[in-house]
């Protein structure tokens, strides 16, 4: 049996994640267009095969349970293939013209969702044999500049969707809607895991947990749960390439005079030398303190220089300020 992959999507030209009322739409004026009786002799048969699928995506996309099982199959269908070639040879030897033409659904529906449809035939055949693998699940963690950095362990809380386990994904319990999931066979599972992040991690690398991500179908493996890092800028850290940028704030005396001040760096404070006459907005430049480079060496990171007028001055402060002001009006 050669069941090619059709992307149900595609067909009725409508996004992965289309809401119902878009693929209801959708489908409605596929099938005004392609309506084998408004088509002429030539164009018949091929309006007659365009029809067919239009009827069969929007049969699997407009069924919630169908749906999902389409979406956790999608990327599996090769082997899910596999499953069905080699229960054909099994079982269905002398079962393969029973399938009437007339039906109209391709060999792949057939694949994915049995042949007795309508009566429940396709949630029989998934809980046959058919070892399908899990679909890998992504998601975004975002990790601070530091953490990036320093790597080690961090507890995350995940919410996946899962079979429900009252009705184990039937939707249904002795015939009736199942309460714990409404009658969708889903169930939104929170859950923490602990995660290890290799240090000095770049934003968009992936992390991938091996059998963490969706359910396996007819005891199919896990898939994996696939994290990508995104590194965001913490109170004292930004991160620009390979450049760590951080602003101290010095005192007017010190911008004029100079002095060492303490300077936060990934791998702790550092003293730091500011020369004489520094205006707001200069950069210092610390060499090999930015982010670890793939060839081992370190970029730089840039200290700007924010001058930091007092709130208050004490008495003396006052009297010396005032005396700034007046030495500046005797100058011409
Ligand atoms: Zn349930």
């Amino acid at each position: 049996m050669t069941a090619a992959f059709i992307d149900y999507y595609e067909v009725l030209g409508v996004k992965s994640n289309a809401s119902k009322e878009e693929i209801k739409t959708a489908y409605r004026k596929a099938a005004r267009k392609h309506h084998p009786d408004l088509h002429t002799k030539n164009e018949k048969a091929a309006a007659e095969e365009k029809f067919k699928k239009i009827n069969e995506a929007y049969e699997v996309l407009s069924d919630d349970e169908k749906r999902e099982k389409y979406d956790r199959f999608g990327e599996n269908w090769r082997t899910a293939q596999q499953a069905q070639t080699y229960s054909d040879r099994e079982g269905r030897e002398d079962n393969t013209w029973s399938r009437s033409d007339a039906d109209g659904f391709s060999d792949f529906f057939e694949s994915i969702f049995g042949n007795a449809r309508g009566s429940g035939g396709f949630k029989g055949s998934f809980n046959q044999q058919r070892n399908i693998r899990g679909q890998n699940l992504e998601s975004e963690i975002k990790l601070t500049i530091e953490e990036a950095y320093h790597g080690g362990q961090k507890e995350l809380q995940f919410s996946l969707k899962g079979r429900c386990p009252i009705c184990s994904g039937t939707g249904t319990v002795h015939q009736n809607i199942c309460q714990n999931c409404g009658g969708t066979g889903l169930k939104t599972n929170t859950k923490a895991l602990n995660v290890k992040i290799p240090s000095g991690i770049r934003d968009g690398s992936k992390l991938r947990l091996r059998g963490q991500g969706g359910e396996g179908i007819g005891g199919g493996e896990r898939g994996d749960l696939v994290l990508i890092v995104k590194v965001v800028p913490s109170s004292i850290f930004k991160l620009e390439g390979n450049i760590i940028k951080t602003i101290a704030q010095i005192r007017p005396e010190q911008a004029v005079f100079g002095g060492r001040i303490s300077v936060p760096t990934l791998d702790g404070e550092v003293m730091v030398t500011v020369p004489p006459m520094s205006h707001s907005g200069q950069k210092l430049r610390l060499r090999s303190k930015g982010w670890p480079k793939k060839d081992g060496t370190r970029g730089d990171q840039y200290v700007e220089i924010h001058i930091d007028i007092p709130h208050t001055l004490t008495q003396p402060e006052q009297e010396l300020y005032q005396k700034l002001l007046d030495q500046r009006k005797e100058v011409p």
